[in-house]
């Protein structure tokens, strides 16, 4: 249900991290940005913005030096990805390396019947999900290492879905794979989190492959989101120099950015 309120506040969000010399480095510098129900915001930037960083704040597996994070109305704590409490299990995400979110010493079936157990809507099942990311269901009864890299994303996404996300990151998800899977790969993405009821923030480097599924754009420069906007516009008329610094970068063929994998 669209309740017009946003489901992910982020207001002044700062994050430093203390460095071996003693000093400390500002990795995200006063973020403020919203994400509402049933909606696709992409973050790009170039490596090094701080993207990870903020992904992992929202997660709580980071801590705000100042700031808030509010996720549906309560405030984000830095407790661990494992100790959070029911509520944020609603934010589940998918990281580069798919090893980040499988444990590759278990069977699929019992990685996923973990994450089922946090998702009182009984809405999956085992198979039913295997089948929705396009792997047979004998896949259940494999390891992780059993299957090629594109394969293994299409796992991690089964197993965030299975915990019934409202919120569902992607952080540089499609970055290891083929360049013809990242777009097949980015939009299964997308369908499943919507067919789900989630939102999505799908943290890429790649403006071309964001343009083809989210809503809406965030552009982020050392640390700060220096544009945001409809991705049409930013895609069209991007405001910002360092965003048309990006979209300078996409190849263009009859007048058009090359979609990998389209
Ligand atoms: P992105 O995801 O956009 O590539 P990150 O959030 O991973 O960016 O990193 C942002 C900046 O913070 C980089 O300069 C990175 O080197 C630095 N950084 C990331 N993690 C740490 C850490 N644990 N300690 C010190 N610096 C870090």
């Amino acid at each position: 249900m669209n309740t017009g309120e946003p489901l992910l506040t982020l207001t002044d969000v700062e994050c430093e991290y203390k460095l071996n010399g003693g000093g400390r480095f500002r990795a995200v510098n006063g973020v403020s940005l919203e994400l509402g129900e049933s909606e696709v915001l992409g973050l790009v930037g170039e490596s090094g913005c701080g993207k990870s960083t903020l992904a992992k704040l929202i997660c709580g597996l980071e801590k705000t030096s100042e700031g808030s994070i509010e996720y549906q109305g309560n405030q984000v704590k830095p407790l661990g990805f494992k100790k959070r409490s029911a509520a944020m299990m609603g934010i589940q995400m998918v990281f580069q390396n798919p090893y980040a979110s499988l444990n590759p010493r278990r069977k699929i079936r019992a990685q996923i019947e973990d994450a089922l157990a946090l998702d009182p809507s009984g809405r999956w099942n085992v198979e039913a999900l295997l089948d929705a990311v396009d792997l047979p269901a004998n896949a259940a009864d494999r390891y992780p290492h059993a299957f090629s890299g594109g394969q293994r994303q299409r796992v991690a996404i089964a197993r965030a879905l299975a915990a019934g996300p409202k919120v569902l990151i992607g952080d540089e998800p499609i970055a290891s794979l083929d360049a013809f899977l990242q777009s097949r790969i980015a939009k299964l993405m997308r369908d499943l989190a919507i067919e789900s009821g989630a939102s999505m923030i799908f943290i890429s480097h790649d403006l071309s492959v964001v343009r083809e599924i989210a809503d809406r754009v965030a552009v982020m420069e050392a640390g700060k989101i220096v544009e945001s906007g409809p991705t049409e516009t930013i895609w069209n008329t991007p405001a910002h120099p360092y965003t048309k610094r990006l979209l300078g970068a996409i190849p263009i063929v009859d007048g058009k950015g090359v979609i990998p994998g389209v």
